[in-house]
C-alpha cells in the first residue's frame, strides 16, 4: 500500500510519519540581547564584581516593580526560600507546609532548617494549593506555609492570608514562576510575609541564576540581609578602644551563608527587567492563543484561573484527559519528542523521590496532586517564539490528540 502524503502527516513521527517541524524546540528557553550584554560587560571592567552598586539597584528596581518595601537579591530561589525559612524562625521539630505538585526546593528548604515538610494537597482544577487541604494539615508544630504560584497563577492568598494569621504562621510566597502576576490588582512580592523570586534562565527573566526575598517586615529584612553574606556585621560602636580593637572590627551575629548574588548577575537581570511587560505580553498572548484551540478538544483539559490572578505564565501545562485517549502519558510525551516538539513534566510529586520516601513519605498522600501529574506534561511557552513555533506545537498536539482520540 502506497503512503499518500497527508496520511503520512497524520501520522504520528514516532510512528514513522512526517515531523511536524524539522529543527527541536524545548518547553522553555531564556531571551538575552545585545543589550543585556552590554550592560554585563560595563560590569566586569569596573570596580566592583560581586554584591555592589548594581545588585543595590536591581534590589531598588524590584521593589519599585512590585511595591514591596525590601528586597534581598541572592544566588538562587532556593537559597531565597533557606534564608526565608530562617527568617521565619523554622527550626527542628517545627513543620511547614506546602505543595507536592512544585519544584523540590519548596519543601526542601523546611529540610535545611531541620524542619517537617507536610504536603497539602492541591485544586483539581488550578492545580495550586488547596487552602481548604492547608487548614486540614495545621498542628502545634506548625510554622509557616510556602505557597507556590504554580504556572505564575497566585494562589489564593486573601484565603491563606486568613488560614495563617488566624494559626499564627509566616506565609512564605515561592514566586518562582509569578514574577508580574498580579493578585486583586496587586504584585506578587508585596502581599505575602516574603516571596521568593527566582531567575534561572527558564524563568520569566533571567540572572543566569539568581533569586530575591521581598518582604515589608523590617525586622525580616535586616535579618535576611545577615544571613546572605555570613551574618557579618560592622558598626561603629564594636570599635572600642583596646589593643586588639579598631576600625577593622566586625562581628559574626549568628551563623550565616555566602548567599551574594554578584553585580555581574544583577546588571544582567536590570537589563533583563526592562523588558519583563513585553516578555509578559507575549506569554499571555501564546497562552490565549493555546487556550482558544484546545478548548475545542475534549481530551485536553484546561487549566483553569480564578479571576483574581491577573497571570504572568511561566509554564503551559497541557493535561490529556487519558480516559479519552488510546495511548499513555508516556507514549504522548514520546510522540511529541518525535515532532521535535520536547516537553517536559512539571513536577513529579515531591513526595516521590527517593530522599523524601526515606524521610517516611509514602506515595497516595496527595490524591489529587497525583491525578494531575499523571496527565500532564509542559508545551513550549516563551517569548521568543514565533507565531510559526506556536502554530507547529498546536499543529503536533492536534495531530496526535487526532490520531490517538478513542
Ligand atoms: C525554579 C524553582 C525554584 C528554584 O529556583 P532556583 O533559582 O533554581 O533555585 C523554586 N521553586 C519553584 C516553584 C521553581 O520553579
Amino acid at each position: 500500500m502506497s503512503v499518500t502524503q497527508d496520511s503520512n502527516h497524520a501520522l504520528p513521527a514516532l510512528l514513522g510519519g512526517t515531523p511536524v517541524r524539522k529543527e527541536k524546540i524545548f518547553y522553555g528557553r531564556q531571551w538575552v540581547t545585545e543589550e543585556d550584554v552590554d550592560a554585563v560587560a560595563k560590569v566586569l571592567t569596573g570596580p566592583y564584581l560581586t554584591c555592589g552598586p548594581e545588585v543595590e539597584k536591581l534590589e531598588q528596581k524590584l521593589c519599585s516593580m512590585t511595591g514591596a518595601k525590601y528586597a534581598v537579591a541572592v544566588t538562587n530561589c532556593t537559597s531565597a526560600l533557606h534564608l526565608a525559612s530562617l527568617t521565619a524562625g523554622l527550626e527542628e521539630g517545627d513543620e511547614l507546609i506546602t505543595t507536592p505538585l512544585t519544584f523540590m526546593a519548596s519543601a526542601n528548604c523546611a529540610l535545611y532548617c531541620g524542619a517537617r515538610p507536610v504536603f497539602a494537597d492541591i485544586d483539581p482544577d488550578t492545580y495550586n494549593i488547596d487552602p481548604a487541604s492547608i487548614e486540614d494539615h495545621i498542628t502545634e508544630r506548625t510554622k509557616a506555609v510556602v505557597a507556590v504560584d504554580y504556572t505564575g497563577q497566585a494562589v489564593k492568598l486573601d484565603e491563606i492570608r486568613a488560614i495563617c494569621e488566624k494559626h499564627h504562621l509566616i506565609l512564605i510566597e515561592d514566586a518562582a514562576h509569578s514574577i508580574g502576576t498580579k493578585y486583586k490588582g496587586q504584585p506578587v512580592g508585596s502581599i505575602a510575609d516574603m516571596t521568593c523570586f527566582s531567575f534561572h534562565p527558564v524563568k520569566t527573566v533571567t540572572a543566569g541564576e539568581g533569586g530575591a526575598i521581598l518582604t515589608n517586615n523590617e525586622e525580616y529584612y535586616h535579618k535576611l540581609k545577615l544571613l546572605r553574606s555570613h551574618a557579618m556585621e560592622s558598626r561603629p560602636e564594636f570599635q572600642i578602644d583596646g589593643p586588639h580593637e579598631g576600625p577593622w572590627v566586625y562581628e559574626q551575629q549568628m551563623l550565616g551563608f555566602n548567599y551574594r548574588m554578584t553585580d555581574i548577575q544583577a546588571a544582567l537581570l536590570s537589563s533583563q527587567l526592562q523588558k519583563i511587560d513585553s516578555f509578559i505580553a507575549r506569554r499571555k498572548e501564546i497562552v490565549k492563543r493555546y487556550n482558544k484551540v484546545f478548548s475545542a478538544y475534549p481530551e485536553i483539559i484546561i487549566q483553569k484561573e480564578i479571576p483574581e490572578s491577573d497571570t504572568s505564565r511561566h509554564l503551559y501545562i497541557l493535561r490529556l484527559d487519558l480516559d479519552r485517549l488510546n495511548c499513555t502519558r508516556r507514549e504522548f510525551f514520546d510522540a511529541m519528542s518525535a515532532e521535535n516538539v520536547q516537553c517536559q513534566i512539571h513536577y513529579v510529586p515531591v513526595y516521590w523521590f527517593p530522599h523524601y520516601q526515606s524521610l517516611g513519605f509514602t506515595k497516595g498522600l496527595c490524591p489529587n496532586a497525583e491525578k494531575v501529574y499523571a496527565g500532564i506534561m509542559s508545551i513550549p511557552l516563551y517569548p521568543r517564539l514565533t507565531d510559526e513555533d506556536v502554530e507547529s506545537v498546536i499543529t503536533a498536539v492536534t495531530k496526535l490528540i487526532t490520531y490517538y482520540r478513542k
